[in-house]
Parts: C-alpha cells; sequence; structure tokens
C-alpha cells in the first residue's frame, strides 16, 4: 500500500561528545596517557579564539608536548573507554528501519578523533556515517603528523552540506542534535535554512538556538521533538512507537524554562544618548540587558 504522504527523506546529524556520550573524549584520552590539566588547557586555547571550538583536543594532539605520545591506538582505546548513553542501538535502528513515508539517513559529526567515535560506535554505527578528526599519521612512529580535517565550528556546516548534496536532501529536512558551542554555527545555519535543532544540553548558549532541548540519559529520546514537531504526531503515537521499540516514556515533563536574571535599571542620566541610523538586529538581547 502506498503511503498517504509522499515520502520524506531525513538527514539526522549528531555530535558525539556529550551529545551520544557522557564524558569529554578529550578527558578520557588525557586520564589514558597521563597527561594533566586537559580542561585547563582546553580553556586557555578558547580564550586566545585560536582554533574553533570543539577542535582543542585536535590542536593539542597536535601541537602539546604532552599528547606527542598518542598513537592510532591511544585513540581506539579511548573510545572503548568512552560511556555512552543508553539506547543508541534502538536510535540507530530505528533510523535505518524509518517509518511510515519516512526515511532517515543518520550521521555522526564531531571534531573527536575519528578512531575514538568509530570505537566507541563498533557495531552500532558504520563508519562511513561517521565524520570526525583525521590524522595523518607517520608511517614508521605512528606519531600525528598534521591534521587532515576538525569537522569542528564552520568545519561542521561543510560536512552537512556535503551530505545534503550527496543524499540529495533538501535543508528543511536536516535535523541536527548536539550539546555544546561547538554546535553553535551548525544550528544557526540548519535553523536559517528550516532545517530542525535538538540541543540535548543546558547549555543556555546552545538552548536560545535550538528549536527544542530534550535533557535524557537516553540518547532515543531525541525522537521525542522529532515525532512531535517534525513529524507533528500527538503524544498517543509517540508513546506507543516507544513502546513498539521495547522502551517505555517513563518520564516526559513538558516545560519551557525561561532564564531570568534581574538586575538594577540605569537611571536616565546614566543612558548613553541614542545611536541612529543603525539597525537593531538583537531586540531581545537589547530589552533585556538594558
Ligand atoms: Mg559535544
Amino acid at each position: 500500500m502506498p503511503p498517504a504522504t509522499p515520502f520524506r527523506h531525513f538527514l539526522v546529524v549528531s555530535d558525539f561528545d556529550q551529545t551520544l556520550s557522557f564524558n569529554d573524549s578529550g578527558q578520557v584520552l588525557s586520564e589514558l596517557i597521563g597527561a594533566g590539566s586537559f580542561q585547563q588547557k582546553v580553556d586557555g586555547l578558547e580564550r586566545t579564539n585560536l582554533v574553533q571550538q570543539g577542535a582543542e583536543l585536535a590542536y593539542l594532539i597536535r601541537h602539546d608536548p604532552e599528547f606527542r605520545g598518542v598513537r592510532r591506538e591511544h585513540l581506539e582505546e579511548t573510545g572503548r573507554r568512552v560511556r555512552l548513553r543508553s539506547n543508541i542501538p534502538a536510535l540507530i535502528d530505528l533510523m535505518s528501519r524509518g517509518l511510515d513515508g519516512c526515511g532517515f539517513s543518520f550521521f555522526v559529526i564531531s571534531a573527536a578523533p575519528r578512531e575514538v567515535i568509530q570505537s566507541a560506535l563498533e557495531g552500532i554505527v558504520s563508519a562511513e556515517h561517521i565524520f570526525g578528526t583525521e590524522f595523518d599519521y607517520d608511517q614508521d612512529s605512528g606519531e600525528v603528523r598534521s591534521i587532515l580535517r576538525v569537522p569542528a565550528g564552520y568545519g561542521k556546516v561543510a560536512v552537512v552540506e556535503e551530505l545534503e548534496a550527496r543524499l540529495g536532501v533538501t535543508p528543511d529536512r536536516t535535523i541536527y542534535i548536539g550539546d555544546g558551542s561547538s554546535d553553535v554555527h551548525v544550528m544557526l545555519h540548519v535553523n536559517n535554512r528550516d532545517g530542525f535543532t535538538i540541543a540535548v544540553s543546558e547549555n543556555t548558549q546552545l538552548a536560545r538556538i535550538a528549536k527544542r532541548t530534550v535533557l535524557s540519559d537516553d540518547a532515543f529520546a531525541v525522537m521525542v521533538p522529532i515525532f512531535e514537531q517534525v513529524l507533528g504526531w500527538k503524544s498517543s503515537d509517540i508513546r506507543s512507537v516507544f513502546e513498539s521499540n521495547g522502551l517505555t516514556l517513563q518520564l516526559w515533563e513538558k516545560a519551557r524554562t525561561d532564564r531570568v536574571t534581574v538586575g538594577q535599571a540605569p537611571s536616565s542620566s546614566d543612558l548613553e544618548p541614542a545611536v541612529t541610523g543603525q539597525a537593531d538586529s538583537t531586540p531581545e538581547r537589547t530589552a533585556i540587558g538594558g
């Protein structure tokens, strides 16, 4: 029987670190090789804006003396040690089967080293569906000789566009899932072209941008806003598809969180004269921060 509506093909793209996993692969690798103060190093790089957010580990592996000893096998071992969110196999299984009238192509795009992601998701997501940082290794020493590509920041946008073109998916059928500041660029890009974006953390920067935020330890939870907002399903249909995948929706609190900080308004004598002839592109922020 033909589907009632024309077949819809969605490109679903997920970040890796703290979106499909709980811990950051850079932190896990640092512990594995005994390198100290990973977070401090990342914070330092962030302050300089030298590398795109998310690309810090790639930079450290190439340039930090403590990471010089990193070899391919360390990255693979890191992947085995990363703790994944639950039910990723159920999510991938649903994506590959598709639903009535809908098909999904699922890809991981992350600045984490490709070897880490492939090893963490081995047997769950095929290697061709994983885009991570690619290194070139020295054949004799096994040392990382150069960085070939880092899908961080704008680098993620480039991969999304490549995939849309390759799969023939229109940008309004692209769905992006991420947790942190390295996902800001790609989420703005996907939203601008009428795609759908889901944040899986309480990162305030991202929560303003993402169309929906879902907080759960379970990777399958991202299907809730996809069913509801992208496919327009009713709650009862959503619950039954969870059940048909051997899962139950135990707790579903629907809330829109408004974060409000109240400050003292400046007195009229403190106010700068209004600037004329300049378009105000951020009316919301101006209203709150005044
Ligand atoms: Mg992340």
